[in-house]
Parts: C-alpha cells; sequence; structure tokens
C-alpha cells in the first residue's frame, strides 16, 4: 500500500492505522505520551518508548474547514484538532457531519475512512 510520508521511522503508526488502531507514542520509562511521536522523552530523556492505543474518544479543541482554493469540494473538510481521553492533541479530520453542527468541545470519537486505498484515523462526532 502507497502511503506520502511513509518511512521506518514511522511505519509502527501506520501498522496501527490498518489494525483500526491509533497509536500514541508512551516513554517506557516514566510512562508520558507524546503526540506526535518524536525520538526522545521531553519529560525524562529516555528514548525507550511503546506503543499505547488510544481509547479513541475525545473532544474537539479547534477546528477549521478547509476549501480547495479553485475547485468545490464534494464534501465539507472538517480540519479538527481533537483532545483526546488520554491528554494528548492530534490533527484529524471530522467527518459525516455537516459544519453547522461542529464546535469546540464537542465529543467526538474515532473512525476509520480509507480514501483511494489510504485508510486514515478519522472522528465522528458523538450524537447523543
Ligand atoms: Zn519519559
Amino acid at each position: 500500500m502507497i502511503r506520502p510520508g511513509i518511512d521506518r521511522g514511522n511505519q509502527w503508526f501506520w501498522d496501527g492505522v490498518d489494525r483500526h488502531q491509533l497509536l500514541i507514542q508512551r516513554c517506557a520509562s516514566c510512562g508520558t505520551l507524546r503526540m506526535p511521536p518524536a525520538p526522545m522523552c521531553g519529560a525524562c530523556q529516555s528514548l525507550e518508548w511503546e506503543a499505547h492505543p488510544a481509547a479513541g474518544r475525545g473532544t474537539i479543541h479547534s477546528w477549521i474547514v478547509s476549501q480547495h482554493p479553485t475547485e468545490t469540494d464534494a464534501l465539507p473538510r472538517i480540519v479538527v484538532l481533537v483532545e483526546l481521553e488520554e491528554g494528548v492533541r492530534v490533527v484529524s479530520n471530522v467527518i459525516d457531519a455537516d459544519p453547522a453542527d461542529v464546535d469546540n468541545e464537542l465529543p467526538v470519537e474515532l473512525a476509520f475512512a480509507t480514501y483511494e486505498d489510504v485508510t486514515l484515523p478519522q472522528f465522528r462526532l458523538v450524537r447523543s
């Protein structure tokens, strides 16, 4: 499978996506979570880490509707910064939603969507 930006350093993340897991890097020494991944723990400077599967729940910290400069998008492209319940933030998209229904602090849940053979971790609004 061809993915843009994949290399030996992030293969573990995309292997998780293939299993429908959103993996967070966790320091094996002190347990601090970090997203995006980095080679060294900012809290204790350890280079040892493990992959921790996110529960898949969070809230919208911030969001925008991204629009193509010259072509109309078939569906609104909602870009979100999600605060995961684990306490780290991830940039993703909200799918299957009207931008009028999106707001900060709303709960979202992890979903996986495939576009042209590329699977991505995405989020859906949690309807109450
Ligand atoms: Zn650490």
